[in-house]
Order: C-alpha cells, then sequence, then structure tokens
C-alpha cells in the first residue's frame, strides 16, 4: 500500500504537551489533504501516516503537504507486513531500476524493538538482494542513493528518499496574531514566522486608495494567498487611511508623519485584534532598516499599541530576509511597483528619534478616538480559502 510516511521533531521535545501538538498537527495534515483520494491520518509511533488511493498523484499531495507545519520530513513509502520477506521483495519490486545509481545503502529503523531481526543485520540482508539484482556499488558513508525502511509494531515502511518539511510547529498551537502586512519584503517573512511558530495569522492592509493606486490592496491579496496554505486559510482586512493622512497632514510637521501614521496604524490594529481576538500584533520591522525603524522610534510607535508587539525580524539584515522571501516564494510578488500609504504627503527624511513630546504635541490636536472607532468600525474583510476543493456538479 502507497502512504505518506511523516516525521515530527520539534513537537517530540514538548513534554504534557505533546499528544495535543500531535492532535493539531494530524488534523491540519487531515484538512490539507481534503478532497483528495486518501485515507485516515494514523500515527503509529512517533510517525504520521496516510494512505494513499489510486487516484492521487505525489504532485497532488506535495503541494498540499509541503505547507503543514510540524513536519520535519515526509517521504512516498510503501507498507508491508512487517516480515524480512515482504519488506525485501517490496524493495526489490520498486526500486527505480531504469536510472544509473553510483553507489546506495540500506538503512533500517526499528522502532518496534521486537523485531526478531536487528537493524545491522536486516540492512545487509536486503543490501545484499539488491546487490545481487542490480549490481549496485554498496557505500555506508556517501552513498547515492538510500533505501530506507523503517519497522512498527504492525507494520513495514520502504521508501527511497525523505524530503524536507515545514518544520516548525502545527498551526493554532501558538494563538491568533494580527500581523500589519503591507506591500513590501519583510511584512510577509515576519508573518510567515510567526506563523511557523503555531499562530495563526490574521492579515491587515492599509491602503491609500483613492489617493492613490491600488496597487498595494493587489499585492496584500497576493501575498496572502502565497502565506495561506500554511494555516489553511486567511483573513485579510483592507483599512482606507489616506483620509486619515490627510487629517494628520492638517496638524502634524512633515518629518514627523511617519511615526505618526505608524501610531495610527498600531491603534487601530490594536481595536481590531480585539475583534477578532488576536493576542498580539506582528510588525516586519528590523532595527535600523529605515528612517522609521530607530530604537527610539519603534519605542515611540509601540506605545500607540495596547497590546504585546511582536517584530520576528528585528534583528535581521535585508540579504537575510530577502533570503526567506525567496524561499516563501513571496518575493516576485513585494517588489512589484506600489504606491506604499507611507509616501503620501511625507518629506524625503523623516525624523530619526521621536522623542514621547514631540509625539504628544503632534497628537493632541487629533481627534484620535474618532479616528480609530471609525477606522476600525466595519472592515472590508476578504477571506483566502485553502485548500481549493473542486466542487463535483450536483448529483455526482
Ligand atoms: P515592509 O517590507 O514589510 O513594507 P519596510 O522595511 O518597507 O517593511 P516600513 O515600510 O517602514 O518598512 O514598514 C514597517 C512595518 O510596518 C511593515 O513591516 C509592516 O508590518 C507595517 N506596515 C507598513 N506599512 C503598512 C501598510 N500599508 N499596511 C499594513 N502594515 C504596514
Ligand atoms: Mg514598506
Amino acid at each position: 500500500m502507497r502512504v505518506l510516511l511523516a516525521h515530527y521533531q520539534e513537537i517530540a521535545l514538548k513534554g504534557q504537551n505533546r499528544a495535543w501538538f500531535i492532535r493539531h498537527l494530524a488534523r491540519n495534515l487531515r484538512d490539507a489533504l481534503a478532497g483528495l483520494d486518501v485515507g485516515e491520518v494514523r500515527l503509529p509511533m512517533g510517525r504520521v501516516e496516510v494512505p494513499l488511493g489510486d487516484a492521487v498523484t505525489i504532485g497532488d499531495v506535495e503541494s498540499r503537504v509541503r505547507h503543514v507545519f510540524g513536519l520535519a520530513n515526509y517521504s512516498f513509502a510503501h507498507r508491508v507486513e512487517p516480515t524480512v520477506e515482504a519488506i525485501t521483495d517490496g524493495v526489490l519490486r520498486d526500486l527505480p531500476r531504469g536510472r544509473a545509481v553510483e553507489s546506495f545503502r540500506v538503512e533500517v529503523r526499528r522502532a518496534h524493538k521486537q523485531f526478531p531481526v536487528p537493524s545491522p543485520d536486516l540492512e545487509r540482508h536486503i543490501g545484499g538482494r539488491v546487490h545481487d539484482v542490480t549490481n549496485w556499488r554498496v557505500d555506508l558513508s556517501n552513498p547515492a542513493f538510500t533505501v530506507w525502511v523503517e519497522i512498527v509494531p504492525k507494520g513495514a515502511y520502504y521508501h527511497f528518499g525523505k524530503r524536507p518539511g515545514a518544520g516548525g510547529l502545527p498551526s493554532g498551537t501558538g494563538g491568533r496574531v494580527l500581523v500589519l502586512l503591507s506591500g513590501g519584503i519583510d511584512s510577509p517573512v515576519a508573518a510567515w514566522r510567526m506563523m511557523r511558530r503555531g499562530c495563526h495569522a490574521t492579515f491587515v492592509h492599509f491602503h491609500a486608495h483613492p489617493f492613490l493606486s491600488h496597487a498595494s490592496i493587489d499585492k496584500a491579496r497576493e501575498l496572502v494567498r502565497v502565506l495561506a496554505p500554511f494555516q489553511l486559510g486567511a483573513h485579510l482586512m483592507l483599512i482606507p487611511f489616506g483620509e486619515l493622512q490627510r487629517q494628520i497632514t492638517v496638524t502634524v510637521p512633515g518629518p514627523l508623519r511617519v511615526v505618526i501614521y505608524r501610531r495610527m496604524m498600531l491603534r487601530i490594529a490594536s481595536a481590531l485584534a480585539h475583534k477578532v481576538h488576536a493576542r498580539a500584533l506582528v510588525t516586519g520591522d528590523a532595527v535600523g532598516q529605515v528612517a522609521s525603524q530607530t530604537l527610539d522610534n519603534l519605542a515611540a510607535i509601540d506605545s500607540a499599541a495596547d497590546r504585546l508587539v511582536v517584530r520576528p525580524l528585528v534583528g535581521m539584515a535585508k540579504d537575510e530576509i530577502m533570503a526567506d522571501a525567496e524561499r516563501l516564494g513571496t518575493f516576485p510578488i513585494s517588489i512589484l511597483p506600489d504606491q506604499d500609504c507611507c509616501t503620501l504627503f511625507t518629506p524625503r527624511h523623516p525624523l530619526t528619534r521621536a522623542s514621547v513630546e514631540a509625539v504628544a504635541r503632534a497628537e493632541a490636536g487629533l481627534p484620535l478616538d474618532e479616528m480609530v472607532a471609525a477606522a476600525a468600525a466595519d472592515p472590508a474583510i476578504e477571506r483566502v480559502d485553502w485548500p481549493v476543493l473542486v466542487k463535483s456538479p450536483a448529483g455526482l
């Protein structure tokens, strides 16, 4: 029987919460595979197993499973009876014969210690048979090809290669966060890093449409589409910010505007976080990257939020963040030209050290509560579903 065989790693360390983490992982995997010809998710001895039906391809499964946080690695394996004959026959039958293999080894893991044959003996036995039929050279230290065998109490698996999983912790185990998503490079990476720690992200994007084009909205939508599969769907809130910015320009001097815009964003985000029960706000700031991201300015910005503000990229260099964005697939979207709302009504040289007094003075003339309440009252919310299931026509 063909199965998806996956391993978790970090969860194994989580003591008493282990069962709870694994339940989330199993449920997430089941939901990620929804609509495909697969069986029930099973959890034999520290592994995750999903039987694969005839109608499902490896590509189908892979496009889903690669987003499932909590998996260290996965493989497409065959499950047989836990006997030496069944394992050896299966391996010989399914070996990729057509291709030239420079060298190989067999690696056996016995999670079931009562299995009568010790691992090294089984490796030698299977390796000998493989060598007999293929003439491939054995290389124990640096093989080009590995035959993996794993034995659990009621079955045995063999496969010919592992693929890295998404890692991290299962989605939903870390609580909800509200991510401030610009159209830029950093905030999607910040979101992904928190999602990888098990947090479920809801997204908010502030835009200056119709003062500026809707390019940043389109980018935010595309970015959420890339991120949503990691947590089985997501919501994006779109908040018009241009009119607020215009109001701010009336009383706030140019150099201070970016800090005041950001404080406004955090206030509105705090109100939205309250509505969606998000425990923290997430931003893509990194110290020193741009003028608004000095420690002084970040502190001045944070004091407007009513809850924890998390900045997972705070100590990262731009090239490290860009490498993450490339891996994640958000980079090509982030570098599309847009019109970021923060460029609206701002001078080229913003203040790098906003003092508490200056901020208080600048905000004194603004009806802050009204502005926040109006912006957060009835946000436009878009939903991105994952997986996208193709509905069969009625009656089928
Ligand atoms: P990014 O690449 O994420 O845009 P950046 O280096 O360009 O970051 P800023 O533009 O100063 O830095 O933004 C800092 C953070 O503030 C962003 O990472 C994001 O979390 C938040 N932010 C900025 N603009 C917006 C926006 N229009 N909507 C939502 N959040 C925003
Ligand atoms: Mg930006």
